[in-house]
């Protein structure tokens, strides 16, 4: 027996219509994976040719009823794997324009799974607020017009009711009911497919919630070699301390004090990155918050570390308490208020919006008053209007009505404050200041989503080490081919865990392509070697680049906001560094195989089996 469930399930919105499908073609889950490389390709292979040319109206046709959206767990996904819990979403996206995929947890890839399917695939808009409901016994599109306007928490706890505590309840609240390009879709209201507003396209599709719910045992094709390589994994992560204790004990918030003392971490929208001290830093760290208003963890299905974090502060339990979120409305901010950050970070959840697209974007709006390119009415550490100007993006009212729609076209509306959007291709950068560490600029620069740290994991590399990085290659500012291969083996990797799926934190393990091919192997009963499953991952991150370039995205895009490139890291361990971009990109391109247009050259894609999707693409 397969952990791969054999069947999909294809959901025509503007029909009204649910049919089952048979299963996907073992030549394609051995070349695409599962999760994020499969979750794409149904969409490529069903779009065929993007109808738009410029990324402006690809981010239009996002929100249209052409655009295809894919729930796709992977192939690990439910079974016993540590850190299984994981799936992938994939869409074009609204923010950035590019193809996309989104990883989330909690138990709801699971339980696609177990209600029989490898992948659920949404086509064309209801003429009225809709959900599905979805068990292995019936799928249904209803009627989901008492839930609009309603918060992710309202709407998760009326459906969860309705349905079942079995069920999972995925949800987007009212800001991807207006379609902001920042929403997303939240997951047993504590885990989000995040970035690039996947809440959005399902605001545009009328799709206020899926549930899910199943009992079907996912198979394993090799018990005794699975059970094998998942303890050896286990053990890795048990014996590595940054997953063994940091993680597990303080959530992913025990970064600060990392990120803080590398320099690495971006203050006041990066114009004052290392300016923040050890004593300020200590008031909103992983150690405050676990010292001071721990009340629980929470963890994705077969998760031994268990990162997030539940506080008890100011008399509310909030349930969003995350790094990238302390970050953004933190130092990000100017906000050293413990109770203000994760009131915003619980905002968001509620809202149903990306926290770090909203913290980067409050960013923007503070120095672009401050510095007064335009004023937003709101200005460093304003703790309160903090959380007024959060939910009013939330709400689209006030300010938030022309901050919804992110740092990118903000700019192009007010263009003063261009210097200020810290965005690459429309989406907004996280908490990690590229100038500091030659690598993850790359990695941001050449993400095929934009301005993301988890498709290049290089920051969790050379500011927390793994057993396997060459250790020159943990000085951070060093900038060599090593250093740009790694990067490549880094987004590699990163596709094998978005697409298989597991969590990423995985890759802080010494958990080695070996180990991976044959949890894969072993799972799914498709032979895959080692050399195999590297060169999926290549083919992985190329086609998203093939697609990328048909929808007009050109080597200008790789790049990085000017302020990384003209002006250095003013303070702190990282004082002085500033990002050499260019030189990298071409170094990246010739290592890749990548024309100087950063086009991949003909004989990789006929290497890699892309041919036929190049031409279709007209590349
Ligand atoms: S480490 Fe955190 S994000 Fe990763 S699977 Fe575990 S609980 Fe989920």
């Amino acid at each position: 027996m397969s952990s791969i469930m054999g069947k999909t399930l294809h959901v025509d919105l503007t029909k009204g219509k649910i049919t089952e499908q048979a299963g996907i073609d073992e030549k394609v889950w051995k070349q695409y994976l599962g999760g994020r490389g499969l979750g794409q390709k149904l969409i490529w292979d069903h779009i065929g040719k993007p109808p738009y040319s410029t990324p402006d109206e690809a981010r239009e046709f996002a929100l249209s009823p052409g655009n295809r959206f894919v729930i796709m767990p992977g192939p690990l996904t439910g079974t016993p794997a540590a850190t299984s819990g994981r799936f992938a979403v994939a869409f074009i996206s609204p923010l950035s324009g590019t193809t996309s995929a989104a990883i989330a947890g909690a138990r709801f890839g699971m339980l696609v799974k177990r209600a029989g399917y490898d992948a659920i695939i949404i086509d064309g808009k209801a003429d009225k607020p809709c959900y599905l409901n979805i068990t292995e016994e019936k799928q249904e599109i209803l009627d989901a017009s008492d839930l609009w306007g309603k918060t992710i928490y309202e709407t998760d706890e009326i459906l969860t009711a309705k349905h079942g505590e079995k069920c999972s309840v995925g949800c987007i609240g009212p800001a991807g009911e207006r379609c902001a390009p920042i929403a997303c879709v939240a997951h047993e209201k504590s885990s989000f497919a995040g970035r690039t507003g996947a809440g959005a396209v399902w605001g545009s599709k009328n799709l206020k919630a899926v549930v899910i719910n199943g009992k079907q045992k996912i198979g394993i094709a090799n018990k005794d070699e699975f059970k094998e390589i998942n303890r050896k994994i286990n053990a890795l992560i048990k014996e590595k301390p940054t997953t063994g204790e940091y993680l597990q004990t303080r959530g992913t918030i025990v970064l600060m004090h990392v990120e803080n003392m590398h320099g690495t971490l971006g203050v006041k929208n990066f114009s004052e990155t290392g300016n923040l001290s050890y004593e300020d830093c200590q008031k909103i760290s992983g150690e405050k918050f676990w010292n001071d208003y721990n009340w629980g963890k929470e963890a994705c299905y077969a998760c031994p570390i268990g990162c997030h974090r539940k506080l008890y502060i100011n008399g509310e339990f909030l349930p969003q308490a995350e790094y990238e979120l302390t970050w953004g409305f933190g130092a990000n901010l100017g906000n050293l208020d413990p109770y203000v950050v994760t009131k915003a970070g619980d905002l968001c959840g509620q809202y149903g919006m990306d926290g770090i697209s909203t913290g980067n974007i409050l960013g923007y709006a503070m120095e672009s008053t401050v510095k007064g390119a335009h004023d937003f009415g709101i200005t460093w550490g304003d703790g309160e209007g903090i959380l007024r100007v959060v939910e009013e993006i939330g709400k689209g009212e006030g300010v938030g009505a022309e901050l919804q729609m992110g740092v990118k076209r903000c700019a192009e509306k007010y263009p003063e404050t261009a210097d200020y959007a810290m965005h690459i291709k429309g989406t907004e950068l996280p908490a990690y200041d590229p100038r500091a560490m030659a690598g993850v600029d790359l990695g941001y620069a050449t993400s095929p989503r934009g301005a993301d740290h988890m498709k290049s994991y290089m920051v969790g590399c050379t500011t927390l080490g793994t057993q396997i990085t060459p250790k020159e290659l943990l000085e951070r500012t060093v900038l060599n081919h090593d250093k740009i291969t790694f990067t490549i083996g880094m987004q590699h990797e990163s596709v094998f865990y978005d697409s298989a799926v597991l969590c990423l934190f995985l890759a802080l393990t010494p958990v080695g392509v070996e180990d991976m091919a044959k949890l894969y192997s072993t799972a799914t009963g498709i032979d895959m070697e080692t050399r195999e499953l590297i060169l999926s991952e290549e083919r992985v991150f190329n086609a998203e680049r093939l697609w990328n370039l048909a929808s007009g995205f050109t080597v200008d895009d790789d790049t990085v906001p000017k302020r990384f490139t003209t002006e250095q890291t003013p303070y702190g361990g990282s004082k002085g560094t500033i990002s050499r971009i260019k030189k990298a990109k071409k170094m990246f391109y010739e290592e890749r195989g990548w024309s100087k247009d950063g086009v991949p050259e003909p004989w990789l894609t006929k290497y890699l089996d892309l041919d036929e999707m190049r031409t279709k693409l007209g590349v």
